[in-house]
C-alpha cells in the first residue's frame, strides 16, 4: 500500500485541527459541515489499493455533494446510483459509467434514467424485480441489465442498515438463474449484484464471505457474465477505541469467498469513502444541570446545540455513536448529553457521556459525519438545512449555502 496517497487508516475526530474548524465556524456559521476532500482522496486510493483488479463504484447515497463527487470521479471509481436524482447528479459530475440499482424505481425515475441513456449516457441498470425488468422492457430499454440478487444473508450494525436479508431487496437467490436467462433475449445482460447492508467490519467478515461465497456460486451457475458486484457496506469505526477496517483484509476474504469466476469482481462502498472526511461543528447554546443526577459531586448537564436530528439524522435513526469534541476548552469532565433544538426525545447526540464541561459558546465538532450526514438533512421544525464548506490542500471554500428559513417555505403554493 502506497503510505502517501492512501494515507492512514482512519483520520479521527481528535486529527482535526480545532484551531482549523473554529476559524470555519467564525467564517461560515454553524451548524456547519467540514467535508476534506484530501482525505475522500486517500479513502479512494487505500480502496483501489486493496482492489486492483475490482471495479470499484462509489456509492454515491452516503454524499453526492458536487465537490465530492468529482474527488472520486477523479480517483477513477464508477458511481452507484440509487435513484434518478444521483444518476442526473453522478452524470452532471462527469462520471463516464454509472450504475443504477433501482429499488422499487417509481415512474419517473425510469422515464428520467432511460432519457439519459437515449442520450447516449453509459449505463447498467440493476433489476431487484422482474416486476422492474418488465418495465424497463416496456419503456425500451435494452441495454446493461444486471440483476440483485436476495443472498439470504446480511449484515449491518443496526437493523434498518441490514438490507441482505429482507425481501424488499432483490430477487430470490434460487429465482436468478432463470430470470437472468429468460433477460438475456432482451437486454444485454452484464452482472449479477448484492448488497449485504451496511457495517462490514474485522469481526463481521464472516457474513460477508457468506454472500460473496453465494454470489460465487451463482456465478459459476449462470456463466457468461461481466461483473459480480457483492455491494458496499465497507464499515467505519465511529467508536474512538474501535480498529479501522482493514481494507487488504476485506479484499482478500472477497476473493477467497468469490472463488474462480469468469467475471469481473466489483464493489460499491459509499460510507468507506467520506465518512472520516467529514466534521459537523455545532454551537452550544443553553447548558442545564440534570435534577438528581451525579454521585460523586458531578452534576450532569445537558448542553443544547444548534445542530439536530435534522442536520444529523444518525444518532436519531440508527442509534448512531459519533464522536463528539469540544472545540473550545479543555476542562474538568463530566457526563454530558448534548442535544439538538428539534422538539422530539430522538434529537440527541449523545446521552450522559464523559466529556469537557460545556458552557454556552462552545465550540463541538461531530465526528465522522461526511457520510450520510448532509444527505439525510431535512427541514423538519422548518430548520433550514446547513451549509457546508470543503477543504482541499491549504483551500477552503463554501460548497452549500445555508438554507434560508424563505428557502424552507420556497415551494409552498399560493402564500
Ligand atoms: C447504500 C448502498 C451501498 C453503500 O453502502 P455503504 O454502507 O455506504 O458502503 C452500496 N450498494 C447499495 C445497493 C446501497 O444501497
Amino acid at each position: 500500500m502506497s503510505e502517501t496517497a492512501a494515507g492512514p487508516a482512519i483520520r479521527r475526530l481528535d486529527d482535526w485541527s480545532a484551531a482549523d474548524l473554529a476559524d470555519l465556524a467564525d467564517e461560515y456559521g454553524t451548524p456547519l459541515y467540514v467535508t476534506d476532500l484530501d482525505r475522500v482522496r486517500e479513502n479512494a486510493a487505500r480502496l483501489l489499493d486493496a482492489f486492483p483488479d475490482a471495479d470499484v463504484r462509489y456509492a454515491v447515497k452516503a454524499h453526492t455533494g458536487r465537490a465530492v463527487l468529482e474527488a472520486v470521479r477523479d480517483a477513477g471509481l464508477g458511481a452507484e446510483c440509487a435513484s434518478a436524482g444521483e444518476v442526473v447528479r453522478a452524470l452532471d459530475a462527469g462520471y463516464d459509467a454509472v450504475q443504477y440499482t433501482a429499488v422499487n424505481p417509481p415512474a419517473a425515475d425510469l422515464d428520467v434514467v432511460l432519457d439519459r441513456w437515449r442520450a447516449g449516457a453509459d449505463l447498467t441498470v440493476v433489476a431487484g424485480a422482474r416486476d422492474t425488468i418488465d418495465r424497463l422492457r416496456d419503456r425500451g430499454y435494452d441495454g446493461r441489465l444486471a440483476v440483485r440478487v436476495n443472498p439470504g444473508v446480511g449484515a449491518g450494525h443496526h437493523e434498518k442498515v441490514t438490507t441482505g436479508g429482507h425481501a424488499k431487496f432483490g430477487v430470490p437467490y434460487d429465482r436468478a438463474p432463470e430470470l437472468l436467462a429468460g433477460a438475456r433475449a432482451d437486454f444485454d445482460v452484464v452482472g449479477i449484484h448484492a448488497h449485504a447492508g451496511s457495517g462490514i467490519s474485522g469481526d463481521q467478515l464472516d457474513a460477508h464471505r457468506e454472500l460473496v461465497a453465494r454470489m460465487g456460486d451463482l456465478a459459476r451457475e449462470v456463466g457468461d457474465l461481466a461483473f459480480v458486484d457483492v455491494g458496499g457496506g465497507f464499515g467505519v469505526p465511529y467508536h474512538e477505541d474501535e480498529p479501522p477496517l482493514d481494507p487488504d483484509a476485506v479484499a482478500d476474504a472477497t476473493r477467497e469467498a468469490l472463488g474462480d469466476v469468469d467475471a469481473e469482481l466489483a464493489v460499491e462502498p459509499g460510507r468507506y469513502l467520506v465518512a472520516d472526511a467529514g466534521v459537523l461543528l455545532t454551537r452550544v447554546n443553553t447548558v442545564k444541570p440534570v435534577d438528581g443526577g451525579g454521585t460523586d459531586g458531578t452534576v450532569p448537564v445537558v448542553a443544547g446545540v444548534d445542530a439536530g436530528m435534522t442536520t444529523l439524522l444518525r444518532p436519531a435513526m440508527y442509534d448512531a455513536y459519533h464522536a463528539i469534541r469540544n472545540l473550545t476548552a479543555e476542562r474538568p469532565e463530566r457526563p454530558v448529553t448534548v442535544a439538538g433544538p428539534v422538539c422530539e426525545t430522538a434529537d440527541l447526540f449523545c446521552e450522559g457521556r464523559t466529556m469537557p464541561t460545556p458552557r454556552r459558546g462552545d465550540l463541538l465538532a461531530i465526528g465522522n459525519a461526511g457520510a450520510y450526514g448532509y444527505e439525510m438533512a431535512s427541514t423538519y421544525n422548518s430548520r433550514p438545512r446547513p451549509a457546508e464548506a470543503v477543504r482541499e490542500g491549504d483551500e477552503v471554500r463554501l460548497a452549500r449555502e445555508r438554507e434560508t428559513i424563505a428557502g424552507v417555505t420556497d415551494l409552498e403554493v399560493g402564500r
